[in-house]
């Protein structure tokens, strides 16, 4: 069947604003059914076989259903990596890519480094292709995360050691010790969700994204004291946080006896990271 690009993008309109919807018929046409970008400029038709036009129908359902499209293509690009997602993981954000190219500067090469609540996995991943003589370790609570974790560092030929873990509740082991741990933990409150999009709210794991109000540092605080027991000293901690508690997490943290702690913004100038040393 001739499918023409005008015929996506209408379909698309009904549920997206129009820059979106072009921008979602782009990736739909180029990247998920193989048009060439020229071809699609042109408005030139697609001879869908019979499959492909079923795969676009699928594709359509579930975009105008509000699944965000990295979770539609089962992709997201993370550092120049291609990594596989699903609605177990949360797609990896520019914000955490920040973070990585700043501890790609910062880390000595050979460190021992823990990441804490994985997800997908593109924290970790990256860091033990970057740095290849680094011991990376990764946690999560997910056995759907980390089985997604552990593709990619298959498919990306990384040497990630995951392990299944309850941050909150688990007890370290006598020696067990990194030179570095970094976290991007659920850090969303309750009341912000109210702010949020549906492609978020209905797709992505709420066990990844929010904490209560009442605790909203409950996982820095818990990473902090396993960090006094398990960094080396001079080890650091690099955390993503809410850009509402940087102060919070700056002071809870030198009180639990971390010195340099240090709050960095993001590229749109929110406080977003603190780093800090035990
Ligand atoms: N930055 C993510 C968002 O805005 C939240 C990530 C997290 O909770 N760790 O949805």
């Amino acid at each position: 069947m001739n499918v023409t690009v005008s015929h996506i993008r209408s379909a698309l309109q009904e549920c997206y604003p129009p820059r979106e919807a072009a921008n979602l018929s782009r990736i739909v046409c180029c990247e998920m059914l193989g048009q060439s970008h020229i071809d699609y400029y042109l408005g030139k038709d697609m001879i869908l076989s019979p499959k492909d036009e079923k795969e676009l129908e699928s594709i359509l359902f579930r975009l105008c259903n509000f699944e965000p499209i990295q979770y539609v293509q089962g992709t997201a690009r993370f550092l120049g990596r291609t990594f596989r997602v699903a609605p177990g993981v949360l797609i990896p954000r520019p914000e955490t890519e920040e973070l990585v190219e700043r501890m790609l500067e910062e880390v000595a090469p050979a460190s021992r480094i823990l990441d804490i609540g994985t997800g997908s996995g593109c924290i970790a991943v990256t860091l033990s292709k970057e740095l290849p003589e680094a011991e990376v370790t990764a946690w999560d609570i997910s056995e759907e995360a980390l089985a997604i974790a552990g593709d990619n560092n298959h498919l990306l030929q990384a040497s990630v050691l995951f392990v299944q873990r309850d941050v909150l509740t688990y007890q370290p082991v006598e020696g067990e010790c990194f030179d570095v741990i970094v976290s991007n933990p659920p850090y969303v409150t309750e009341t912000e969700k109210r702010d949020m999009e549906p492609n978020v709210l209905n797709w992505e794991p709420s066990r990844a994204l929010f904490v209560p109000d009442s605790d909203p540092l409950r996982f820095y605080r818990r990473i902090g004291e396993l960090g006094r027991s398990m960094l080396t000293a001079g080890g650091r901690l690099y955390f993503e946080i809410n850009r509402a508690f940087g102060e919070a997490v700056a002071s809870m943290l030198r009180k639990q006896g971390y010195t340099n702690v240090r709050i960095r913004k993001d590229i749109s100038g929110n406080d977003r990271y603190v780093i800090a040393e035990r």
